[in-house]
């Protein structure tokens, strides 16, 4: 028997062969080798495999794609993919978005040079003789979604070029909700506490359960408490109950490497530790600081959780548990292969995120509740200033100049702007339209814009961690922008910023569409970001998302010369040229040769060539593993 590849447990949809065949549904162990994808029973309390239930042979695959999951799906079946080979598609839901992209793309990987791939399926399930998506009544009918380019890469050139993407400039409806489609009536507990800002919002408590009323919107959920009062809450700053890692204080979700050392590093405890997302989507890592003895500086360790194929977790010596929070207790005891034991946990949950406005349904913000503290400085709409909103919370306050923006369009978009809320965007807040200059208020962050911080706020000369980690931080938000469907425009390290843990949030999304200043929107003006965009922008002034990932190469380029100007010694006009006849940004001392054909595959003269953002975002992370 071949090595396995992957093992993971999964749900199953049994493949109702039959027209009588009942639905149901099945855990069951998958286990993925070289030639076939194995799927079996289990005994959990012997910890092994039964019998084989049944096997997919690889090269009979011809798509491995995501599913829509069902409206109000359970919580076990909010992540499922579909394996379609000769048997109709075989349904397999996974335990979160990390193992099902994984799985995915592993799969996609494996199966890319296969005879008959197709080019279109169903993105939602069969049920009862009816295909979800477009109603086709027969089970074989082709599908009605053509193929997107996320995980095949084209670059092999072995696959038929799939048809290109539509430029897409059309104005847009309010994006889909990408988070999980958590159900009504499931219960939550608070990750942070919460301090209602208006009347309609309930207080939230930290570790207490609430149970979901109404998912009226993505980002602000209704709720009611254990006293059975009720209100909205933001859904960011809960976790569903099962997930039970939030729950330990020792566990810093959305901290990479970097942060782990330098918050460790702050607080200076020989075996203080934390537990943080690895870098290997799916699993944990547990870092340490460590002093030997008479030492002052002290280092940090990270050690990756294995998993056994009976789903077992263990550190550094061979001593397995069934849990996580089990595996760090007996290891706040024992070191036991570590370089020291888990003595003191180290936390920055302290910092709530931003939540989606400043409550339930508020956009249009009072200017007598905002105070003005100093200025930030001065861009394309005037100056900005950083400020507090009720005397307590932080913002920043864009003072949109008169005449610099076409308002009435922008208060309109400022709606749907709310309600893209990921920790890798800077949150819009709201606005202040009753009254001249209008203004626009969003999170604040405190180290400013990445441009200036790369050429100067640096304390030390950065490690290529913390470069490579910039560049996830870009590349994850704007994979959620994209899985919205919205287009940045004028991505470039001066439209992002960094907040005092050092992560990078992308801001002014969407904005350049409403700039009044020819110099700035005609691709002739002094202004264009003509450094910045792909030869069909410059040539024919076709926008689409992959003029956004041309821009991205770039905003790596920048990130990798700590800041440079693309191109510093040509012209516009000589970019323009040049750029259009194949010339390209050579490769910076910092980036090594992996890193720099990540920026060069953004680079592609031909725009359906380039990655989409979720292909980039894997890739970096890919890299971002080595270092662990
Ligand atoms: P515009 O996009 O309108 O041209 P910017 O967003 O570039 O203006 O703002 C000008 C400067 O103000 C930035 O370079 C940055 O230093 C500062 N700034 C803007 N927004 C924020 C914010 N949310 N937090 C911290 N500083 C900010
Ligand atoms: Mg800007």
């Amino acid at each position: 028997m071949s090595a396995s590849i992957l093992e993971e447990f999964f749900i199953k949809r049994s493949q109702q062969k039959k027209k009588t065949s009942p639905l149901n549904y099945k855990e069951r162990l998958f286990v993925l080798t070289q030639e076939k994808l194995a799927y079996y029973d289990y005994d959990l309390e012997k910890g092994r495999r039964k019998s084989l239930r049944g096997t997919v042979d690889l090269q009979k695959v011809k798509c491995v794609e995501m599913v829509h999951p069902e409206p109000s799906a359970p919580m076990e079946r909010l992540y499922p993919f579909q394996v379609i080979y000769d048997d109709g598609p075989l349904y397999i839901f996974a335990k979160n978005v990390d193992i099902q992209l994984a799985w995915i793309r592993k799969l996609k990987e494996m199966v890319r040079f296969n005879k008959d791939l197709k080019q279109k399926y169903h993105p939602c399930f069969w049920v009862d003789g009816l295909w979800q998506c477009c109603q086709q009544e027969v089970k074989q009918a082709m599908g009605c979604r053509v193929l997107d380019v996320f995980g095949s890469k084209q670059r092999t050139g072995s696959r038929k070029p799939l048809p290109p993407t539509p430029v897409e400039e059309a104005q847009l409806s309010p994006p889909e909700p990408p988070k999980p489609a958590a159900s009504v009536g499931m219960t939550v507990i608070a990750e942070y506490e919460y301090t209602p800002l208006t009347p309609q919002d309930l207080e939230l408590r930290k570790d207490e359960e609430y149970t979901i009323l109404e998912m009226c919107d993505v980002n602000w959920w209704r709720a009611r408490d254990k006293h059975g009062k009720e209100g909205y809450i933001p859904s960011n700053f809960v976790v569903q109950a099962g997930n039970v890692l939030e729950r330990f204080p020792w566990y810093c979700k959305n901290m990479n490497r970097s942060q782990a050392e330098n918050l460790l590093k702050k607080e200076n405890k020989d075996g203080g530790f934390l537990v943080r997302d690895s870098s290997k989507v799916g699993k944990y890592t547990v870092s340490v600081f460590t002093k030997i003895s008479g030492e002052t500086a002290g280092t940090c360790r990270h050690y990756n959780i294995c998993t056994t194929s009976q789903g077992q977790f263990y550190l550094a010596d061979k001593h397995f548990f069934n849990s996580i929070p089990e595996l760090i207790t007996y290891h706040q005891h024992n070191a036991a292969g570590m370089v020291s034991r888990l003595k003191y946990f180290v936390s920055n949950r302290a910092q709530p995120p931003s939540t989606a406005g400043l409550g339930y349904g508020t956009w249009e913000i009072d200017p007598r509740h905002l105070t003005f503290i100093k200025e930030l400085g001065n861009g394309q709409f005037g100056v900005v200033k950083y400020g507090k909103w009720q005397g307590q919370h932080d913002v920043a306050i864009k003072m949109i100049k008169e005449g610099s923006m076409s308002e009435d369009d922008f208060i309109e978009e400022a709606k749907i702007m709310m309600k893209l809320c990921h920790e890798n965007l800077v949150q819009l807040y709201g606005v202040c339209t009753k009254q001249r200059p209008i203004y626009i208020v969003t999170e604040f962050l405190s180290n400013g814009c990445l441009l200036t911080y790369l050429k100067e706020g640096l304390t030390q000369h950065p490690t290529n961690l913390q470069l490579l980690e910039m560049c996830k931080d870009v590349a994850e938000g704007m994979a959620y922008l994209e899985s919205s469907q919205y287009l940045h425009r004028d991505l470039a390290a001066r439209n992002c910023l960094v907040d005092s843990n050092g992560t990078v949030k992308v801001t002014d999304f969407g904005l350049s569409r409403y700039v009044l200043d020819d110099e700035y929107t005609s691709s002739e003006g002094s202004k264009f970001p003509v450094r910045w965009s792909p030869p069909e922008v410059l040539l024919y002034r076709k926008f689409s998302s992959k003029s956004d990932i041309w821009a991205y190469g770039i905003l790596m380029w920048e990130i990798y010369t700590l800041g440079r100007l693309p191109y510093d010694r040509l012209s516009n006009q000589e970019i323009v040229e040049q750029v259009s006849r194949g010339m390209r940004l050579y490769r910076p001392q910092l980036a090594n040769d992996k890193v720099y054909s990540i920026m060069t595959s953004c680079w592609t003269e031909k725009a359906d060539e380039r990655p989409i953002f979720q292909e980039l975002a894997l890739n970096v992370q890919d890299l971002l593993y080595e270092f662990q």
